[in-house]
């Protein structure tokens, strides 16, 4: 894992060399050891409960490089982040990214980092898998909400499932751990849900279903889109034997093991059961926007003094204001009086 893209990219400043600063730690006593990174707002797809079909794209020179964004990963190890999630947009569409993974694993050997993991949707990880692998990712997060490809192309408006499939296939044999995640959608697939089940145990793949989140202007209304999972799991209760499970990730999925299939089963649900006592993390967008909280509009700049200094000092005295700003939770509602999404950012430009 050291080795010459890691050179390439670390900052002057490695974690382990800092004075170590203290943890972030929010008013509710939330200790902040998770970062998920958005590296790109573009996608290759438009999926319809994430994109409008003519999103505007940031200007390429408004993003950190990737010498910037392993420098604001850095600084999150050294203030104790302990997972990564590097997710986007489709994070595996931006140029060169790799060498981004490449640097951060020297946080992974290190021990300062638990954990690098990436959310992705599939459509280029046969040519990256292996990469990935190399890199010291043991688990990634696949969003699939189908297995029909007519079915996948409408939900994504342009992708073709084989190559998705593809990517599991090389994920697998490069021996990384998958869970797949799937938006739970109304009238679309929760007649299916049963078959994904079985579908992703039989392949050794953990399966999660989501509930769809009001975030950003998409074509059409949120609520024909918005499957409770409370509803899924009575559903669901007719062919299987769900069993609770003390199983935990770090993020938000709470699991169950599912009896006949043995595997794992996990329901994230912002809307039925807010989760947000437990929240340890926060995200940044690819232009160095730190949003305490997926569901609430307050933000803080850290690219400003990110490129203000060479020093960490005035990145991690914005890091702290920010973290003292974090707010308790989301106020997620979908129903037909609540036209306007909680927040107006798409879920592609805070990131998964
Ligand atoms: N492109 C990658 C992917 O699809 O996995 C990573 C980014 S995507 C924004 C991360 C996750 O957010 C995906 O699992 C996607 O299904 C989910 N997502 C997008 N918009 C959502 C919404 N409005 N509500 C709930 N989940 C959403
Ligand atoms: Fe792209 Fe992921 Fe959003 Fe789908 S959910 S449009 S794959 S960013």
């Amino acid at each position: 894992m050291g080795n010459i893209y890691g050179m390439i990219l670390r900052s002057e400043i490695d974690a382990s060399s800092l004075a170590a600063p203290a943890p972030l730690v929010d008013p509710f006593g939330r200790a902040i050891s998770y970062i998920r990174v958005s590296v790109t707002d573009r996608c290759d797809f438009r999926c319809v409960y994430c994109m409008s079909e003519d999103m505007h794209f940031l200007p390429k020179q408004d993003l950190l490089s990737l010498e910037e964004l392993d420098r604001l990963c850095s600084a999150f190890v050294a203030k104790g982040t302990r997972k990564i999630r590097i997710t986007g947009g489709e994070p595996l569409v931006r140029r060169g990214i790799m060498t981004l993974f490449h640097s951060l694993a020297r946080h992974l050997e290190s021990g300062a980092l638990e954990e690098v993991t990436v959310t992705t949707n599939g459509s280029q990880l046969a040519r990256h898998a292996k990469e990935l692998a190399d890199c010291g990712v043991k688990r990634i997060n696949v969003s699939l909400d189908t297995l029909d490809p007519d079915k996948f192309r409408a939900i994504t408006r342009w992708g073709d499932l084989a190559k998705v499939m593809d990517g599991l296939d090389a994920a697998q044999a490069a021996g990384l751990s998958i869970k797949i995640n799937a938006v739970a959608l109304k009238g679309f697939n929760e007649v299916e849900a049963p078959e994904m089940i079985r579908w992703a145990h039989s392949r050794g793949m953990d399966i999660t279903f989501i509930e769809v989140m009001p975030l950003g202007e998409i074509d059409g209304a949120r609520v024909d889109q918005y499957l409770p999972l409370t509803q899924l799991r009575a559903q669901l209760l007719d062919q299987f034997t769900l069993e609770d499970s003390t199983y935990q990730t770090g993020g938000p999925a709470r699991y169950v093991t599912v009896k006949e299939t043995g595997g794992r089963l996990g329901f994230i649900t912002p809307l039925t059961h807010n989760f947000c006592e437990g929240c340890n993390r926060v995200r940044v967008t690819c232009t160095g926007t730190l949003y305490m909280c997926l569901g609430q509009e307050d933000a803080a700049d850290l690219r400003a003094p990110l490129r203000a200094s060479e020093s960490n000092e005035l990145l991690f005295k914005a890091m702290e204001d920010a973290i003292a700003r974090k707010p308790k939770g989301h106020d997620f509602v979908i129903d037909r009086t609540t036209r306007n999404p909680a927040v107006g950012r798409h879920m592609s430009v805070t990131g998964g």
